[in-house]
């Protein structure tokens, strides 16, 4: 006797996906989550000043314009994504700065003399952008449904990930655009892995955009949430599950937790050598992260900074490449790689009126104690000197915080295992349906599995067409449309 078709355990974005897919399938629906707030890595909260509102995790959606789950259940007609007119700003010493707008065109003439080299890397991969989401959002094990597509990024991606990635520029602006982008990889670079980062995040940043969700990422979890309640699902919040026996009897079960939580939560029902295979999963380096309540805008010396949702600081390629190998060493930086954002340029609801929230991160080595509030705000100054001035509160998270708040995020690795090259073919294993367990109806769907980090949800919709394949004989995608 079973009490519900299938239970999710976690309520981030790949867990209400897989919720909403299955409930949309006509199954009945159970949500467990630890928190006391849905979302995981896409919430919002008031971290500092009463007004003030602030994404705990996730800030900008490039990858929820691109995810073919988001567009089946047209996020866009249910909450509002704002795609700024510049994508992300790279400021540099002495008032230049990177400026990649969404116009492709834009941004080339901007670059001077390394414009036509940027457009040639970026304007067959800008073309084939929803091409190109099929692919980067798929199990790179499939066999490629665009090899054309396939074959450009592949050949761009192994110059970008080369020692020869400086081969075709000229100056610093451009490269240091590039390779803002790819430290969103938290990786050593150059490599392959990094390489496909800044290719993908940088194709969206001119295709569809990057866009800042009105209300911030909890608008996002919550618009999920709210189909999956209307699909009759259940959402149960404030349980930490640590066993399946905590858990209602279900067909399937849905983990949106990692490789290792997994083994503490249904190992015994798992064979050896799976449980052997999973235990090489290996997590990366961390973020650390501090948001502001501010008074005012950023005050960036270069004022069209001010239009951008997304910064990327830390300055020219080579410094941000040395800082990065740095705490893949195990140190922290003294010129930290700050990833910013200023959504309330965007969306001012956000702060009280003339106010202002800043949300940013850096990278750190894995468990790092250390508050990072004053390494950014010192990098911020470098940019943007008098921003301390400004600064009415702001709450620093450290790494380790970042997994006390989210286990998922072991040692405060925010992509839920380390984002290599290998282990983004093999997460957690080698499979052509990684997803599906070797136990009865255990289904793993964070983003610990293919596509990887993110807010896309795909992880979670590849989980529930597996689930609903092989435990329910349902072959077919179910209508994830308004009204479907
Ligand atoms: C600081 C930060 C910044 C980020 N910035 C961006 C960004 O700008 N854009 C972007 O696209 N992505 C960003 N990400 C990444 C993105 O948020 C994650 O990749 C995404 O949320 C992963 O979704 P998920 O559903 O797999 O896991 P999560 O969102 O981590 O959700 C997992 C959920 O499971 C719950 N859970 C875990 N264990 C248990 C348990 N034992 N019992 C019950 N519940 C449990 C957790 O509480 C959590 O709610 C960021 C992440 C962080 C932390």
């Amino acid at each position: 006797m079973v009490d519900v078709d299938a239970v999710v355990v976690g309520s981030g974005p790949n867990g209400l996906a897989a919720a909403v897919t299955l409930a949309r399938a006509g199954l009945s629906v159970h949500v467990v989550e630890r928190a006391d707030t849905i979302g995981g890595g896409a919430r919002t909260a008031e971290l500092t000043l009463p007004g003030f509102r602030h994404d705990v995790g996730s800030a900008v959606h490039p990858m929820a314009l691109a995810s073919g789950f988001f567009r089946r259940f047209e996020l866009q007609r249910r909450m509002e994504l704002v795609v700024p007119e510049l994508s992300y700003g790279h400021p540099l010493d002495g008032g230049r700065a990177g400026l990649a707008w969404h116009d492709l065109e834009r941004t080339v003439d901007d670059l001077g003399r390394d414009g036509e080299a940027y457009r040639r890397i970026m304007a067959p991969l800008v073309h084939r952008a929803d091409r190109l989401a099929q692919f980067t959002l798929s199990p790179l094990l499939q066999v490629p449904r665009h090899p054309l597509t396939t074959v450009l990024f592949g050949l761009a991606a192994l110059e970008q990930g080369s020692p020869a990635w400086n081969a075709r520029f000229a100056e610093e602006v451009a490269p240091a655009m590039l390779t803002g982008v790819a430290a969103h990889a938290i990786q050593r670079m150059p490599s392959l892995a990094t390489a496909a980062v800044a290719l993908t995040l940088g194709a969206h940043a001119h295709a569809r955009g990057w866009p800042v969700p009105i209300g911030g990422s909890q608008s996002i979890a919550d618009a999920m949430a709210d189909d999956l309640l209307a699909h009759g699902g259940i959402i149960s919040t404030g349980v930490d599950v640590a066993s399946l026996n905590d858990l209602p009897r279900a067909t399937a079960t849905l983990l949106d937790v990692n490789p290792r939580a997994m083994l503490d939560i249904a190992g015994d029902l798992l064979p050896h050598r799976y449980h052997r295979r999973v235990e090489r999963f290996r997590f990366g380096n961390a973020a650390a992260k501090v948001d502001f309540a501010l008074s005012g805008p950023v005050p960036w010396t270069n004022a069209a900074l001010a239009a951008a949702g997304t910064l990327h600081l830390g300055g020219t390629r080579r410094e941000i490449a040395q800082t990065e190998a740095e705490v893949n060493a195990g140190r922290h930086s003294t010129n930290p790689y700050v990833l910013v954002s200023q959504p309330s340029t965007i969306d001012p609801g956000r702060a009280p009126a003339g106010r202002h929230v800043l949300w940013t991160y850096t990278h750190v080595p894995s468990g790092s104690e250390i508050d990072q509030s004053e390494a950014i705000t010192a990098q911020i100054e470098r940019f943007a000197p008098g921003f301390r001035d400004l600064i009415l509160a702001s709450v620093g998270t450290t790494a380790a915080q970042m997994q006390r708040n989210n286990p998922n995020y072991v040692g405060g690795d925010i992509s839920a295992g380390a984002a290599t090259f290998g282990q983004l073919v093999a997460r957690p294993v080698l499979s052509t349906d990684p997803w599906r367990t070797p136990a009865e109806g255990l289904y793993l769907c964070s983003s610990s599995t293919p596509p990887g980090p993110g807010v896309h949800g795909m992880a979670g919709y590849h989980a529930a067409r597996s689930a609903l394949a092989h435990e329910f004989g349902i072959h077919s995608g179910p209508s994830l449309a308004i009204g479907g």
